[in-house]
C-alpha cells in the first residue's frame, strides 16, 4: 500500500489556483480535493468547468494529513455537523492509489472521533476489502454513492455501467454501517430515459439503501466537447442548473411507483443513515412528495425556524454582511451572496438559504427552464 501511495504524482506547479485550493464549499458538503486528474473520460465530465479535464492521471495536491488539517481548520467547517465530501471534483475516489488516500483521509477524520456526515461518490470498483476498510470505521456517518446512468453511448460515457453495477452488489453484501445509495445520473432526454433504462434503475434500487435520480449539466464547456466529439447537442440551452425535463421526471416517478426514489442527495443520504435531510429541503413546495412518510415525519420534527439573531451571527461569520435577510415560506432570502455563503448558514441551520438573484420555482426543485416551460 505504501508503494500505491507514494506512485501517486505531485501536482504540477502551473495547476489553477481553484484546484490548489483543496477545501470548497458545496450544495452537499466541504468538499476536500487533494488529490485531481481522472482517465474515466465521461464526456459531461465537470472538470471541464474548470480547465481539468486534460489531466487523465490523478495527481497529489497535498498530502493526507495536511488536507485534513486544511478541511478541519477551515472557517466553515463544524465538528459533528457540516457534511463533508472526498474526491468529488476533480478525480474518482476508487481509482487505483487514489483510493489508498481515500481510505486513509476517511481513517484520519475518523481518528479525530468526528461524526459528520461524509459523502463519496464514485462509478468505479469498489471491492469486498474497500467494503471491509471502510466498516472499521466507528465515528463518522458514511455514505457511498454509485454513480450509474445506463447510457450505452461510448462517446458520452465510455466506463461499461456493469463496474457500478458490481460496486453496488459488492456493497450490498458486506456493508452494515457504511450506507450505500444509487446515484442515477446524468439522465438525458432521449439517451437513457426509456422503459429499459428505468426498469434497471428500479433492479438495482433494490440493493441500494436509497436512490436519487438528476439530470445533466448542459453548461457552454460540456456542450463545446459533445460537439467536437461528434454528439450532437443534447438539449437546446447550456443553462446555469442542471436540466430535468417535466416528461421524464413523470415517467420515472410513475415507474418508481411505491418505491422511494429522491431528487435531492442529501435527501437520500438523511434517509439512509434514518435522519434529518441537512439541506431542510422540507421548506421547498412539493419536493417531499414522492418521500416516505416516515421520513417525512423525521424531517418535520427537525425542521425549526431559525431566529433572525443566529442568522445574522452565521452571515456575519461567512462574511455576509450586505443586503437584507427575509425568513418566509420554509427559506432564508439573501442577497449578493455567494453559494459558498448560503451552504454555511444552510448546514449549520438545517434551513433552506436562496439569493434574490436566483430565485427558486414552486415545483421545479432547483433545475434548469428546459422541458418545464
Ligand atoms: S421529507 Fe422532504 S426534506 Fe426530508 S428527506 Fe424527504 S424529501 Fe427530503
Amino acid at each position: 500500500m505504501t508503494q500505491d501511495v507514494e506512485a501517486l504524482r505531485t501536482a504540477p506547479a502551473d495547476l489553477p489556483a481553484s484546484l490548489r485550493d483543496v477545501v470548497e464549499y458545496r450544495k452537499s458538503g466541504l468538499s476536500l480535493n487533494h488529490v485531481v486528474g481522472c482517465p474515466l473520460d465521461c464526456a459531461y465530465c465537470v472538470r471541464h468547468l474548470f480547465d481539468n479535464y486534460d489531466m487523465k492521471r490523478p495527481h497529489l495536491v497535498m498530502d493526507d494529513e495536511a488536507a485534513v488539517v486544511a478541511l478541519t481548520t477551515h472557517w466553515a467547517f463544524r465538528p459533528h455537523r457540516t457534511p463533508i465530501q472526498i474526491f468529488n471534483r476533480a478525480t474518482d475516489p476508487f481509482l487505483p492509489r487514489v483510493k489508498d488516500h481515500l481510505h486513509k483521509t476517511l481513517e484520519l477524520l475518523d481518528g479525530k472521533g468526528l461524526t459528520n456526515p461524509v459523502l463519496v461518490i464514485s462509478r468505479w470498483r469498489v471491492n469486498r476489502e474497500d467494503v471491509e476498510r471502510m466498516e472499521r470505521l466507528t465515528s463518522l456517518k458514511l455514505t457511498v454513492l454509485v454513480t450509474w446512468s445506463g447510457i450505452d453511448d461510448d462517446r458520452i460515457e465510455p466506463i461499461d455501467s456493469a463496474i457500478a453495477e458490481k460496486t453496488l452488489a459488492t456493497l450490498a453484501a458486506h456493508a452494515v454501517r457504511t450506507k450505500r445509495i444509487l446515484y442515477w445520473r446524468p439522465i438525458i432526454a432521449g439517451i437513457n430515459d426509456g422503459d429499459d433504462v428505468i426498469g434497471r434503475a428500479r433492479e438495482l434500487a433494490r440493493l441500494a439503501d436509497a436512490t436519487v435520480f438528476t439530470g445533466l449539466f448542459h453548461r457552454g464547456q460540456i456542450r463545446a466537447h459533445m460537439r467536437s466529439i461528434g454528439v450532437p447537442d443534447l438539449y437546446d440551452s447550456a443553462p446555469r442548473r442542471k436540466i430535468m425535463p417535466r416528461l421524464v421526471e413523470r415517467n420515472i416517478l410513475d415507474a418508481f411507483g411505491d418505491q422511494p426514489i429522491f431528487r435531492k442527495t442529501s435527501c437520500a443520504v438523511a434517509h439512509a443513515h434514518g435522519l434529518a435531510d441537512y439541506n431542510g429541503h422540507l421548506g421547498i413546495e412539493r419536493i417531499c412528495d414522492i418521500c416516505p412518510a416516515g421520513q417525512v415525519e423525521i424531517c418535520a420534527a427537525a425542521h425549526a425556524e431559525p431566529s433572525r439573531e443566529l442568522i445574522t451571527a452565521l452571515a456575519g461569520e461567512a462574511g455576509l454582511v450586505t443586503g437584507t435577510i427575509e425568513i418566509a415560506n420554509g427559506r432564508i432570502l439573501v442577497e449578493d451572496s455567494t453559494e459558498q455563503q448560503r451552504y454555511f448558514i444552510q448546514h449549520a441551520t438545517g434551513f433552506q438559504v436562496h439569493d434574490k438573484s436566483h430565485p427558486h420555482l414552486p415545483g421545479r426543485h432547483g433545475r434548469a427552464e428546459e422541458g418545464w416551460e
